[in-house]
């Protein structure tokens, strides 16, 4: 007989088969070696009481033997000669998970990507940690894998109405990924492994017949009667195909500059902008997990994350992307602009826990910001270029290289300028620097507000060990590319697709994953 069993165990206990197979007996009422063996479904920590438990869902096999566990695997045709072919620009989630997706019903992908496969990106993230320079072509999120690759992996949304969250982490674990990620109830990756998963991704595509471009960036589209016939490249290259999928992601603003000057319909798109906050992990550990500061956490618990929203004058303060065991990042695009944002290798093993803390940005926020005659309130570019104009304040600040500006946090909310900083993750070098200069006074007042406010919440938050960095800036994207409700095309060509975070319904790796293979589907029904 199988049985589906709900258990809450300990952290000593959930880790060890015996332990789980002796509470299977109990809870089910028969002797222990008539427990067979066990699948592990789904599992989640509760740390909200006293003790810390795990919630386990499953499967236990009674009386009879323990079969294998069924996972659905996707095959792929071979489409090299395939009659329709779609032109994918960008190889991040939405365009890699969109090729596929066409590559499985028989249509050939040929993917554009301005920068370079995952190896060949490293070496430019190496050197801009080690000496400030930047690649504007090939950086944390430019590049094979798109902004997710080089990322904390964390592969959960809260967009389960937009399509099969399952299969997207099915097709993960087909190239590579572990198994856990589809028992844990906030699974994540890593960035250590996410570049082996994109590469089985790649080569995948290349054997089916699928065509894969690095180092190819597109300027420019061709257009014939109202129809896109194909686009046209940096090198001096030209593509063409039926279709064409514009999955650029929220930092390409020059093909924003393009759709905007070539009279493509986008439309501004509010966004969220604040700070990265970092704490020693041990302290987070410590107020999520009721144990002392110093000592390590139980060694059966993975290290602690949170997530925190407060309203403050009626908008929202919200952290965002925590990285447990991570690093801050410069996520810039651009030589004077800084962006920062957080990663974790799979183990989530550095001392350091970090996370956005962000205020959200309206047209009416901008637009008193920007105090430009040339963006009204209604510019479409009108939240890029306050994104822009906050970044380079920052990169200022920081003083240059891409060192960060930063400010213990006491010391943000007392206005003062930190004599010192704590020791942290940031490799190119954090500097204080008046962080009041860099952010709009409303941001600033309000992430103070609730900073004071999340240490009640959480006792120990609000600390002098805790560092603000600026700026958290690419939340997500300051611009929508729209898109007709039921064919999912661009309303003013009937085969240009835009698609994943850049155009605006995305957030995050698996959504964007979801709305590629969304808006390949589209294709296959207007094709095929
Ligand atoms: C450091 C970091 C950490 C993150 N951590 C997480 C996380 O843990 N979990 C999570 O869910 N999300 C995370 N994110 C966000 C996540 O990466 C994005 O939401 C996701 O990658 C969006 O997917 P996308 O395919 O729509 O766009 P992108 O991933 O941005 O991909 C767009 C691609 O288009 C290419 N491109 C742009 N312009 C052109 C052009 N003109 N020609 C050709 N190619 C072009 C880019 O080089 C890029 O490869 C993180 C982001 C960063 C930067």
């Amino acid at each position: 007989m199988q049985k589906k069993i709900q258990l809450r165990l300990k952290p000593e206990h959930a880790s060890d088969p015996q332990s789980i197979k002796q509470s299977l007996s109990d809870s089910i009422g028969c002797p222990i070696d008539y427990i067979k063996g066990f699948h592990l479904l789904k599992r989640s920590l509760d740390a909200r009481g006293k003790s810390v438990l795990f919630n386990l869902s499953l499967l236990a096999y009674i009386n009879e033997p323990i079969q294998p566990l069924e996972r659905q695997k996707i095959l792929f045709r071979d489409v090299q000669n395939a009659s329709k072919k779609t032109i994918i620009v960008g190889a991040g989630p939405a365009g890699l998970f969109a090729a596929l997706k066409l590559i499985e019903a028989g249509i050939k992908p040929i993917i554009i990507e301005r920068g370079k496969d995952v190896r060949k990106r490293r070496r430019d993230l190496a050197m801009l940690n080690k000496t400030g320079i930047i690649n504007e072509e090939s950086n944390y999120c430019f590049g094979e894998g798109g902004a997710g690759t080089y990322s904390d992996g964390k592969l959960y949304t809260r967009s389960n109405k937009r399509g099969d969250i399952q299969r997207i982490l099915n097709l993960f674990i087909q190239f590579g990924a572990p198994e856990d990620i589809s028992i844990d109830a906030h699974p994540h990756i890593g960035t250590n492994k996410l570049p082996g998963i994109i590469t089985a991704m790649r080569e995948q595509i290349l054997g089916s017949g699928g065509e894969v471009h690095f180092e190819e960036k597109l300027i420019d589209f061709i257009v014939e009667n109202r129809s896109i016939k194909g686009v046209k490249t940096h090198t001096g290259s030209s593509f063409f195909a039926d279709d064409v999928i514009l999955a650029t992601g929220h930092s390409a603003s020059d093909v924003f500059e393009l759709l905007h000057q070539n009279n493509i319909l986008i439309e501004s798109k509010p966004f969220a902008l604040g700070v990265r906050i970092e704490h020693p992990q041990s302290l987070i550990d410590s107020i999520q997990y009721h144990c002392r500061f110093d000592k390590a956490r139980d060694i059966h618990l993975p290290p602690a994350s949170y997530s925190l929203v407060e309203q403050v004058d009626g908008k929202g303060v919200f952290s965002f992307c925590m990285c447990p065991g991570g690093i801050i990042a410069p996520a810039s695009t651009r030589k004077n602009e800084l962006v920062v944002n957080g990663w974790s290798p799979s183990k989530r093993n550095n001392p350091y826990a970090n996370s956005g803390m962000v205020v959200s940005i309206e047209q009416k926020d901008a637009f008193a910001y920007v105090n430009d005659p040339k963006f009204s309130i209604d510019h479409p570019l009108l939240l890029m270029e306050f994104q822009k104009q906050i970044e380079e304040k920052a990169f200022v600040a920081g003083g240059g290289l891409f060192q960060a500006p930063a400010l213990r946090m006491t010391d943000f909310c007392k206005k003062t300028i930190s004599s010192s900083l704590p020791d942290n993750s940031y490799l190119p070098g954090l500097n204080p620097a008046d962080l009041n200069a860099v952010l709009p006074t409303f941001v600033y007042e309000r992430l103070s507000s609730g900073f004071k406010a999340f240490g009640k919440k959480m006792k120990g938050y609000y600390t002098e060990d805790a560092i603000v960095v600026a700026t958290e800036s690419r939340t997500s994207s300051p611009v929508k590319i729209p898109r007709d409700p039921s064919t999912l095309n661009h309303p003013q060509f009937e085969n240009l697709y835009p698609c994943g975070e850049g155009a605006g319904f995305a957030g995050g790796i698996v959504s964007a994953a979801m709305d590629g293979e969304r808006i390949a589907d589209a294709i296959i029904q207007k094709r095929l």
